[in-house]
């Protein structure tokens, strides 16, 4: 850690780890255990997504597999390539929606290779079991295109049929060396993709879109969390969102489900609940011919509106989300009119990076005197309103998909159910304690995440042999012990 902090400039440090992660592993990942909320930004967001930009000109080795399309026909071998057998969790992209940054082509490489060192180093699973998957159909990216320094092919992005047949020759090469109990994360997608790739292989793969169901799962633990201090139960609450995207429309619908399941009402009439607002305004039925197909079961019966301050005054949510991508889109007026008819208004501005963030965590107090109940996508830092320190939540989705993937990977689960992501949600949620809440934190500090992992593990193994879908048999006993004893720890060996 000496050594590191003298690196000034957060890239270096970047390199730093990424050259200490190929010499030294173990110690990769003793020192991110250790000190996991100072080198969590080093190794993922925001500082992954500068070492994205640049991959072309810190490329050292590669440290995942790329797939390109002049692999077609032989991808199989492609991946046969790979030196470790028994993979648990494959973390793939395809490089057109890296972070809050875009079409990056090859270079979204750091994306899958940051979030399996999360998995390993937050949830335990072996380092030798993760394998980085970059899928390189083109960039069009132009500046990519045009950098001797770009690692990938210089062509537009394939599309259409060509892109497809490559993603189906690669998920079925995937499921033939590996089997059906290999993880396949999907990661970064554009969404004109991403809910197509997730509906289509949910059914034969076992696969999880981590932007769209790991969001909907840490923040309806958020949510859940908030009902605490709010009061009333989750089918008591109206919801609205700025962005109607992979964020906004997987949180929506988890939403949903879990009203259902607490109620018992047809999912259907649990989505009234639930209103989302996109680039050109309120989602209405009257514009269900031109939507987007996942955009279709948010289409209530309701006057159009254009604005968001419109929006808030005729549907008066007491849940106010932005995942739009749109920086400052919460204004002053938009604040308090969310605070004029809330006592505790619960407003999370999810947008990344922290530039992009709706509101900030102070404009939040202060726009309510303080009341209201906020959390953010990107941290921020500690806010004085009133006298009183405020240590805003961070809706990180590293608090579930480490666990999640560890629960699934030690149950042997062949398909993710939607109820293991509601699972997930509730252990979280129980995690967050009245003197988190004291602090205006709706979330558990990071500190005890391999304990909250092993937690979110145990409870998602156990739903999934509730559902049939583990195939670890006999099912341990005590499911939390279990994936504890599972997990990697960096120790050196003893030699004597
Ligand atoms: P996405 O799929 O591209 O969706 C963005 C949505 O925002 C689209 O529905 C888009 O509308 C809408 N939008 C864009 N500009 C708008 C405007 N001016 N007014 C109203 N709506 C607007 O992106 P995503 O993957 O959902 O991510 C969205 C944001 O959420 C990103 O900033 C990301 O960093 C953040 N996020 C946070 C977390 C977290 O906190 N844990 C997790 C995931 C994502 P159209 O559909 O009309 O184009
Ligand atoms: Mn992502």
């Amino acid at each position: 850690m000496h050594n590191l902090r003298q690196y000034k400039v957060p890239l270096q440090r970047y390199v730093a780890m990424m050259d200490l992660q190929e010499r030294n592993e173990r110690l990769f990942y003793k020192l991110l255990i250790d000190n996991v909320e100072e080198l969590l930004p080093v190794v993922y967001t925001p500082t992954v997504g500068e070492a994205c930009q640049k991959y072309g000109s810190i490329f050292r080795r590669p440290q995942g597999l790329y797939v390109s399309l002049r692999d077609k026909g032989k991808v199989i071998d492609v991946l046969r390539n790979w030196p470790e057998r028994n993979i648990q969790v494959i973390v793939v992209t395809d490089g057109e929606r890296i972070l809050g940054l875009g079409d990056l082509g090859c270079q979204g490489m750091g994306i899958p290779v940051g979030k399996l060192s999360l998995y390993t180093a937050l949830g335990g699973v072996r380092p030798s079991a993760c394998l980085p998957i970059t899928i390189d159909v083109g960039t069009n990216n132009e500046q990519l295109l045009n950098d001797e320094f770009y690692i990938g092919l210089r062509q537009r992005r394939a599309t259409g049929e060509e892109y497809h047949e490559l993603m189906e020759e690669f998920m079925d090469a995937v499921k033939q060396i590996y089997g059906e109990k290999v993880l396949i994360q999907f990661e970064d997608f554009a969404n004109h993709n991403a809910f197509d790739l997730l509906a289509k292989y949910s059914k034969s793969h076992l696969v999880f879109n981590d932007d769209i169901q790991g969001t909907a799962s840490v923040v309806l633990a958020g949510l859940l969390s908030s009902l605490k201090v709010v009061g009333g139960t989750l089918a008591e609450h109206t919801y609205l969102f700025l962005g109607a995207g992979e964020a906004g429309t997987g949180i929506a619908e988890l939403i949903a489900l879990e009203i259902s399941k607490q109620t018992n009402a047809p999912i259907e009439e649990c989505r009234k609940k639930v209103f989302l607002v996109d680039s050109k305004g309120l989602i209405v039925s009257s514009r269900k011919n031109s939507l987007q197909p996942f955009k279709t079961s948010w289409a209530h019966e309701r006057e159009p509106v254009t604005t968001l301050l419109d929006a808030i005054k005729s549907i008066r949510p007491t849940v106010l989300i932005g995942t739009s991508g749109v920086g400052r889109a919460f204004t002053k007026e938009v604040i308090e009119a969310m605070a004029s008819f809330n006592e505790r208004p619960v407003i999370f501005s999810l947008s990344n990076p922290t530039s992009h963030s709706e509101c900030t965590a102070e404009e939040a107090y202060k726009w309510t005197q303080g009341r209201a109940v906020f959390a953010s996508g990107s941290p921020f830092d500690p806010v004085e309103y009133d006298g009183k320190i405020r240590v805003p939540g961070q809706a990180n989705n590293a608090y579930i998909f480490p666990g999640f993937g560890l629960g699934v990977v030690i149950s042997g689960a062949i398909r993710v159910h939607e109820d293991m992501l509601l699972a997930a949600s509730e252990t979280l949620a129980a995690q967050a304690t009245q003197e988190n809440f004291d602090k205006g934190s709706i979330f558990p500090p990071f500190t005890n995440i391999r304990k909250i992992s092993a937690l979110i593990a145990a409870s998602v193994a156990a739903k999934a042999y509730e559902l049939g879908l583990a195939t670890r048999l006999p099912r341990p006993r005590d499911l939390e012990k279990y994936a504890e004893s599972c997990m990697y720890t960096p120790v050196y060996r003893s030699y004597r």
